[in-house]
């Protein structure tokens, strides 16, 4: 079967490493990209199912991203999903404001990580509902 291919974008070491471990953990290949000109340059390079973007980075932060995106064919029809701080800073309803097709807020919670993020993933392409 084709294993989905996930583009990280977050500045912050920790975060972005402990993504990085959790979805390769339960067996997805993952891009990365540390700000988000990166981000959208690997977007455009080498299109991945679904992105997970942080939102505020040097460089271009997570709104430009999306705005970038979305505008953009054929990598708007690409999930894109906010990384948000907190639903305390009102940094989740920005995001879906902005075009994210959802939001999964930090700190990120291990054990019903990839839950998450395998709802913004075509049936077919989610390991943990498809073990075999
Ligand atoms: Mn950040």
């Amino acid at each position: 079967m084709t294993i989905a291919r996930i583009l990280i974008i977050e500045d912050n070491q920790f975060n972005h490493e402990l993504i990085e471990y959790l979805l390769t953990e339960a067996g997805y290949l993952t891009l990365s990209a540390w700000d988000g000109l990166e981000g959208l340059n690997t977007a455009r390079a080498s299109p991945p199912d679904l992105i997970l973007c942080d939102l505020q980075m040097p460089v271009m932060n997570g709104y430009e991203v999306v705005q970038k995106i979305k505008a953009e064919a054929p990598i708007d029809r690409i999930p894109i999903v906010a990384v948000t701080a907190s639903s305390m800073t009102g940094d989740s309803d920005k995001a879906i404001s902005a075009g994210f097709d959802g939001y999964i807020a930090k700190p990120i919670e291990p054990r019903t990580f990839i839950q998450l993020i395998e709802a913004f993933l075509p049936p077919s392409l989610r390991l943990e509902a498809n073990p075999d």
